[in-house]
């Protein structure tokens, strides 16, 4: 068979599938690089009446709220070298972001690897590293920490704000959202595994866990949508090719190692017990004590954590293309990539 006779054929599935079930659905994809796949290909319009896609709070950027930004501005300001992911720069903190603030002089380098800063680091450089990002990212931070220990570093310390998967997509199906099937993150699943994932069986919601390329989406809509037909709640597994059972126990390992649970606030969600992760007390002395004023953060005319709770589409936000832009963006789910925002304004042909 031809792809596209065979792509034809998936499509048509996938559409009977639903034709079966007799009603649009609400379908959550939780990760970003989801939401841009879904978008980029076109999904949302070939399967518009069909499924209403919801992007959901998987996106690292988008969910670290600005009180994260005001502390690496505070601390930049004291003289410290702030490392972050590039994403980050552009988020807007209470007052400027930091790129604005490194416009202005302060000491704010972008790093594609924490484990490449602390290895090659000067032992005269008073150094922060930005941590955000979810079990993905975690085990990156952890390793670095360990070559911290093993050069004997005491100029390098972490701004943890590190989440994990689980509590958010907890609160957020419990009292946020009502959908009939979950696309599950790949990436954070090569690390938790599909045992990570198991919790969303208590939610009585099918789910799958999917790969990025469009034949992953593809497959997974046709195994989720099976999924909804038969009432199956059982977490599927689309991406085997990377995905085991009990994931990547190493990375797990080291997780475990140099981090416990801790409180975390999610942009849309707000304080989520559980919800983060910070660095074991043992290691505290490569911590910054982050001061947070939860009260007074997102007063802002964004509209990201509507957005992020499947409340609102990005293209019903007044501030949409006008005001916000990728170039212009009034809030984090513009600045990443991965944000819906920034998604939609790139790829989304909704009209
Ligand atoms: Fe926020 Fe801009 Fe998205 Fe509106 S379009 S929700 S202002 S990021």
């Amino acid at each position: 068979m031809q792809t596209y006779d065979a792509v034809n054929t998936i499509v048509n599935i996938i559409k009977n599938n639903i034709e079966k079930i007799g009603r649009q659905l609400r379908i959550i994809e939780v990760c970003g690089t989801h939401t841009v796949s879904i978008y980029r290909n076109g999904f949302h319009t070939l399967f518009k009446g069909y499924i209403d896609f919801i992007s959901g709070p998987g996106c690292p950027v988008c969910v670290t709220h600005e009180g994260y930004i005001n502390n690496l501005i505070e601390l930049a300001k004291m003289n410290y070298t702030i490392y972050t992911f590039g994403d980050l720069l552009k988020v807007p903190g209470k007052s400027m972001s930091l790129a604005e603030a490194r416009a202005e002089g302060a000491k704010i380098k972008i790093m594609y690897s924490p484990v490449d800063i602390v290895e090659n680091i000067s032992e005269n450089e008073e150094a922060i590293i930005a941590a955000i990002g979810f079990e993905t990212t975690v085990p990156a931070f952890a390793l670095s920490i360990e070559k911290v220990l093993e050069r004997g570093l005491k100029n390098v310390k972490f701004a943890c704000e590190l989440k994990t998967i689980d509590q958010p997509l907890k609160v957020l199906l419990k009292d946020h959202i009502k959908v009939d099937g979950l696309i599950l993150p790949g990436h954070v699943a090569t690390i938790l595994g599909v045992d990570g994932f198991k919790f969303v069986e208590e939610f009585k919601i099918p789910s799958v866990i999917s790969g990025f390329e469009k034949y992953d989406i593809l497959l997974s809509l046709m195994s989720l949508t099976q999924s909804i037909l038969d009432s199956d709640f059982t977490v599927k597994n689309e991406y085997k090719r990377v995905v085991k059972k009990e994931g990547n126990t190493v990375a797990k390992r080291y997780i475990e190692r140099f981090f416990d649970r801790t409180d975390a606030y999610f942009r849309g969600l707000g304080l989520i017990e559980g919800g983060g992760l910070r660095l074991k007390s043992e290691y505290s002395a490569f911590s910054v004590q982050l001061k947070y004023d939860y009260e007074s953060l997102s007063n802002s005319a964004c509209r990201c954590a509507d957005v992020l709770t499947g409340k609102l589409k990005p293209f019903e936000c007044p501030l949409f293309e006008k005001v916000c832009t990728p170039q212009t963006p009034k809030g984090a789910c513009m600045v990443s990539q991965e944000g819906s925002c920034n998604a939609y304004f790139r790829f989304g042909k909704w009209k």
